[in-house]
This record gives C-alpha cells, structure tokens and sequence, in this order.
C-alpha cells in the first residue's frame, strides 16, 4: 500500500495553510499515478491557492515497486552527511521486507535494484535511469567524465548532472545540478551520446576500481565523491 496521509502545509512565499496529502511509502504497482508524478517532477510539490507559489515538500520516503523489483529510499539532501547510516538503515529494511519476507517475493531479491536517495531528483533519477534500461553505477561514471571533460561545468560551479531521459536517437538527456539546487536545473540541457555510455558500460565490472568512492553498498552517485558521508546520525550520536 502507499501510506498517505493530509499534512497542513505553510506556503512560504504568503504564509498562506493549504492542506496536501503526503506519502510515507510509495507502492507504485498500487499507485502509478505517484510513480508518474515523480517522473514529472511533481510529487510532494502543491501549487499554493492563495499566490500561485509552488511549494515542495521534501520528506523521507520509500519507493517500492513489486513488478520493476526496485527498492529506494529517499531522504531529504539535507541528510547526505549521514549517508552511511541512511543506506545501512534501508538495508535492514529490505531484509526485512524482501530477504526475509514471504518465500515467493525473497526468492526474487537479488533482482531488486536496492539503493538511497537524497532528494527527489536523485529518486526520480534512479526510476528513470532503470525504465531507460541504464546501469545507474555506469551513468555516475559517465557523469564524472562528462564533467572532468568540459571547462564549462567547473566554472559553473556545476558538481554533477541528473539524467532525465531518453531521446528518441539514444542520447542521454542530463540537467546541470548545482551544489545549493534542491532541483536539477531544468532547461539547460546537456546531451551524451550513447557510445559514450556503451563505453563506459563496456568498463562496468573496472568502474569502482577507478573511482572507488562512486558506490557503497546501495548508495550509487558520482555527489559520493564531494560530500563525507560518514557522519553518525543524530540517533547514534553519544549524549553530551
Ligand atoms: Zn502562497
């Protein structure tokens, strides 16, 4: 099921309260109009009645998706600092649910794409990469070269790209994102040609030995490299 719930909301732009639902886990067999809404860049984000201001909500969540066997949690950027604990803690989530759930789903684990997320950009970029039939770990790699390679992007202050698509030739449609960005920066697009990406994919199984700090356990993101992600959580933290 997805687990929602109408949460009073303050716009911040007129202080008006409007009332949305939000979800706590996503079941996007059950529900495909959220899976939809992420791709659209549109869930958790409610237009204000009052002035118009489009306001975003960003709260953990986990998207579940029984017949793409995905698994991926999501917390808020914010958090990225805790990386380890957030990634630890969804894996005992999946053991849980999957591993050690009912015989039929755990005989399937291992097909499950299992990783966290921070941001709904980086969720709807995992959802996306995986319905393009992409390796998200090859995509993070061809963003760190994209990147190395093009003067551009430095001096943008530009530290990774999100992958949005498809198009219909096969180039990767990516978006600049900026360290202090919630969103990727929609509109100026940068294209990969799909060679580019069939070679890095033809170099999967070397990737982590080039760029070891790309991936651990189900944290997959090329941001892995800019951020120490090691950082108790506040729950582990000692008391002072
Ligand atoms: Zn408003």
């Amino acid at each position: 099921m997805s687990i929602q719930e109408r949460h009073v909301i303050a716009c911040p732009a007129c202080q008006a309260e409007l009332e949305g639902q939000l979800v706590d886990s996503l079941n996007a067999r059950r529900h495909p109009h959220l899976r939809e809404a992420l791709l659209a860049r549109r869930l958790h984000v409610f237009d204000c009645t009052v002035c118009g201001h489009a306001l975003e909500v960003d709260k953990p969540l986990l998207y579940v998706d029984f017949d793409r066997f995905q698994f991926l949690g999501c917390v808020p950027g914010t958090e990225r600092r805790h990386g380890r604990h957030h990634a630890e803690a969804l894996v005992g989530a999946f053991d849980r649910a999957v591993r050690s759930g009912p015989a039929e789903l755990a005989a399937q684990a291992d097909r499950f794409l299992v990783r966290i997320t921070f941001g709904y950009e980086e969720l709807r970029e995992k959802v996306a990469i995986d319905a393009a039939g992409l390796y998200d770990l090859a995509v993070e790699a061809l963003k760190a070269r994209l990147v190395a390679a093009e003067p551009w992007f430095q001096r943008e202050e530009v530290v990774t790209l999100s992958f949005d698509g498809l198009e219909d030739d096969g180039r990767l449609r990516f978006y600049p994102t900026w360290l202090l960005a919630r969103r990727a920066s929609v509109g100026h697009t940068v294209w990969a040609q799909r060679r580019l990406y069939d070679d890095v994919f033809a170099e999967h199984e070397t990737l982590l030995d080039q760029l070891p700090g790309l991936a651990s356990g189900p944290h997959v993101s090329l941001l892995r490299l800019a951020f120490d992600t090691t950082a108790p959580s506040p729950q582990e933290r000692p008391a002072s």
